[in-house]
């Protein structure tokens, strides 16, 4: 396995990994476009990546040819047999699992531990090098349960009934999981979708997760006219908020759903009255934890903090090795990170979700 200018590329087997150019052999982990990218030749992944590549790109763009792969399913290609195991972060993403001569190494792309609703539960594979992100990997970053911050968006729902509320996700996958996660929490209303996130969910109706009613945020009956949707959840697009499709709406409640909204001033800077700490990456706990229970003598981190995991897993006598891979992070939350030469965020800055007080000193402290 080695870093190439096009990403990881897996030397015996001659494919790469999520590569952020064109290549004649791609295995992809899942549809985010920082890691599914255009005009492949020979495109692997699961079934649900490859048809959210072909409806993101079009027929003709997401691999010359494809080949689906479920989770569990093997295939061997120049003897490195390549298996595909779930990752937990969104609709079909997976782990990729290599290997070759007695050794294996396990490439997770994104992930997270928590259950979701709309795709199947992260599996950890025992390997001799784990791949991992680092987005989230400062000890300031715990996501609070998903439940409690949608009980909060609830309550706001409840407290403001003369204004819309207005959540900006991610459309593919953030979204899903906070419609999904409204369903578990009662919310039977309608829920209202700006137009660019339709397509998406019609692709997760199409592979079995119920949405139950979605409707599309309707025009204004005259021009300019606003006081649409009072009481009721609409969600877009991020950045949606600061555009003037936005004016239809009643009073908007602008509320955000990000790991990133653990940042008080992220939040504020974006003009978001309601943060939302919902993420679909791993937070610091559960980053420790994966490493520990893939029980890998050596790590290597693709992108994010990885100053701070590798110090970390060294305590640990992980071995951790920065591959500061380029392109990551152009679309789900590790769009938003900080420069990697930035300071960890203060303790001050930290919105405090509840239990979370405590390790708030801790702030920074292995970075
Ligand atoms: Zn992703
Ligand atoms: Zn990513």
């Amino acid at each position: 396995m080695r870093v190439t200018p096009q990403g990881l590329w897996c030397e015996a087997g001659d494919f790469f990994i999520d590569p952020v150019r064109a290549v004649p052999h791609a295995v992809i982990t899942h549809g985010h476009s920082d890691h599914a990218r255009p005009d492949h030749g020979a495109v692997l992944g699961t079934p649900e990546t490859l048809a959210i590549m072909t409806q993101r790109m079009g027929e003709g763009r997401a691999g010359r040819s494809q080949q689906a792969l479920g989770y569990g399913e093997g295939v061997v290609r120049n003897g490195v047999a390549i298996r595909l195991v779930p990752a937990g972060h969104v609709l079909g993403s997976a782990q990729v699992v290599l290997d070759w001569q007695g050794s294996r190494i396990v490439i997770s792309g994104d992930y997270k531990r928590r259950l979701d609703p709309t795709c199947t539960l992260f599996e950890p594979v025992e390997c001799d090098v784990f791949v991992t992100e680092a987005t989230f990997a400062l000890p300031v970053f715990r996501h609070p349960p998903a439940d409690v911050e949608v009980g909060r968006l609830l309550d706001s729902v409840r407290l403001f009934p003369d204004r819309a509320h207005l959540v900006g996700v991610y459309a593919l996958g953030k979204c899903q999981r906070l419609i999904a996660l409204l369903r578990q929490a009662g919310w039977d209303r309608p829920i209202w979708l700006h137009g660019g996130l339709l397509a998406m969910c019609e692709l997760y109706a199409r592979h079995g997760i119920d949405l139950g009613d979605l409707r599309p945020v309707p025009m204004p009956a005259k021009r300019g006219a606003g006081g649409l949707l009072a009481g009721e959840i609409v969600l877009a697009p991020t950045g949606a908020e600061a555009t003037p499709w936005v004016r239809r709406l009643a009073e908007p409640v602008i509320c955000a759903a990000s790991g990133w909204m653990r940042v008080r001033q992220r939040a504020k800077s974006k003009g978001v009255e309601l943060p939302l700490i919902v993420s679909d990456h791993a937070d610091w706990e559960e980053l420790l934890q994966t490493v520990e229970e893939v029980r890998a003598p050596e790590v290597w981190v693709t992108h994010g903090r990885d100053d701070a995991l590798v110090h970390a897993m060294g305590l640990r006598g992980v071995k951790g090795r920065a591959l500061h891979l380029l392109g990551r992070g152009e679309e789900d939350e590790a769009l938003e990170a900080p420069a990697p030469s930035g300071e960890a965020p203060g303790a001050e800055e930290m919105a405090a979700p509840a239990g979370a007080e405590r390790e708030m000193g801790a702030g920074g402290a292995d970075a």
